[in-house]
């Protein structure tokens, strides 16, 4: 599974690209494909981007060269639109309001609508990326002004998108009515940073000021953020999931604490207990706080049974199918001595195909383990996810297909047990109506329009040429 977007923004600071450099870094795990930051000292602007992570995408070069005050920059995974460079964000274009960088995470529900219609009035698109469309929204607004002309683009979006829009002097932060994705806005000395993750001014040692509202639209000049609200929705849809899985621990993310609300989905899945075990043991790194909930309240000991070799990244290539096992131990590997003949809970944060699970136990059970049992910190997944999060098809989603009994079976697994809906519930302030469950209960927020989903949008782009 994978995040779509990281967005970082600077205004009013010296050096902005370093700093947004350091903040892309902190949201890595938002996006590993490509990187891109742009900056503005007032009237002119420079870019650097590329694909990869973004300690191969920037050199101190090419830092040194973005000099600004005023910095967009991006991470990204591709939902929509290929991995290729002409999508890498933030998408940079010319309009009657001059030059205009835009970078986006989340996925729009709207897209083709958007598409067609632009597209009658003769736009041109340059990029497969939903993105790209909020640049042509801008231009063709009734309205003179870039403000108004922003406001008008957003009222025509549906879907999710926390988008952060710079000019050569100001820089715009928004959040759609619903509030699926994050956006969180900072202060560092004089200036300000807007932030998908609060994780991201930690590190900068920056003021986290709060949560961007959802419908709500920041303006950041030289006389500070002015906010405004440019749509309203009784319903909210916070994903859930960046609380489960996506979002670092370290953040702030809808009102809650990332790591906190983690142990407690652990603490709540512990409270029906009944299996005698002899450890708890996470998958690391998602399902750590969850691990450590279900120990504190079960009183089984914790343990770390199975060891991360962190350096094996996304570059690692299996060698071939016959050393498929070996890549597996090389990423995770056993300790034999901790776990031969012992019990064990396995806590995972969710299971989506089941390959990686299932690797996991045949490790354990090579390893000496007399028994696996394994518990979720999350409600069975059975749908997919139109807002901006890399989900395999319905077909490809274990419990889609599958009983309880099933998947265990399926898993090699003694026994299997998920937390619950409500249980997720008790997880999370504010209260469960606030927050999108469709990826569980196939109750879709925002219903997703003709076209919503990967690579629509470039296959008719493709087409059109
Ligand atoms: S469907 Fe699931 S992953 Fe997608 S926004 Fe809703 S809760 Fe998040």
């Amino acid at each position: 599974m994978y995040e779509k977007c990281g967005v970082f923004g600077v205004y009013g600071l010296e050096g902005a690209a370093e700093i947004a450099y350091l903040g892309l870094f902190s949201l890595q795990h938002r996006g590993q494909e490509s990187a891109g930051i742009v900056v503005s000292d007032g009237r002119k602007f420079r870019e650097h981007r590329g694909t990869g992570l973004v300690a191969e995408v920037f050199s101190t070069e090419s830092l040194r060269k973005l000099t600004g005050h005023i910095a967009l920059g991006h991470v990204r995974y591709s939902t929509t639109g290929s991995s290729s460079p002409r999508n890498v964000q933030p998408f940079l274009g010319e309009c009657r309001f001059g030059t205009l960088a835009i970078a986006h995470n989340g996925n729009l529900t709207n897209t083709l609508t958007l598409w067609r219609k632009l597209a009658k009035k003769g736009a041109v698109f340059h990029s497969a990326t939903d993105t790209e469309l909020v640049l042509h929204l801008v231009a063709q607004s009734v309205f003179d002004n870039l403000e108004d002309a922003l406001k008008e683009a957003l009222w025509q979006m549906r879907g999710a998108f926390s988008l952060g829009v710079m000019s050569a002097r100001t820089l715009f932060a928004a959040r759609d009515p619903w509030g699926f994705r994050p956006l969180c806005l900072g202060k560092l000395r004089e200036g300000y940073l807007i932030s998908s993750e609060s994780c991201a001014f930690d590190v900068l040692g920056a003021e986290f000021i709060r949560e961007i509202e959802p419908g709500e639209m920041l303006v950041i000049d030289e006389n500070g953020p002015r906010s405004f609200f440019y749509a309203y929705s009784s319903r909210k849809a916070f994903c859930v999931f960046e609380l489960i899985y996506f979002a670092r621990p370290d953040s702030v993310v809808f009102g809650n604490s990332v790591y906190e609300a983690r142990k407690k989905m652990g603490m709540l899945l512990a409270q029906k207990e009944d299996c005698l075990a002899d450890m708890v043991v996470p998958v690391l790194d998602s399902g750590l706080c969850a691990a450590l909930g279900f120990a504190e309240a079960s009183g089984i000991p914790f343990e770390f049974a199975l060891v991360r070799n962190p350096y094996v990244g996304r570059t690692f290539i299996q060698p071939s199918q016959d050393l498929r096992d070996l890549g597996v131990r090389l990423k995770l590997n056993p300790m034999r001595s901790l776990i031969k003949g012992k019990r064990i809970i396995v806590i995972e944060d969710s299971i989506v195909r089941g390959s990686t699970s299932s690797q996991r136990i045949a490790t354990l059970k090579a390893a000496g383990a007399k028994e696996v049992h394994m518990r979720v910190s999350s409600p069975p997944h059975r749908f997919p996810c139109f807002y901006g999060i890399d989900f395999p098809t319905r077909e490809e989603l274990l419990a889609a297909s599958m009983n309880l009994e099933e998947i265990r079976a399926f898993l090699g697994l003694d026994s299997l047990r998920y937390l619950t809906l409500e249980g997720l519930q008790q997880s999370l302030v504010p209260p469960e109506n606030q927050y999108c469950f469709a990826c569980f209960t196939g109750e879709y927020p925002v219903p997703p329009e003709e076209g919503t989903g990967k690579l629509v949008l470039e296959e008719h782009v493709v087409s059109r040429r």
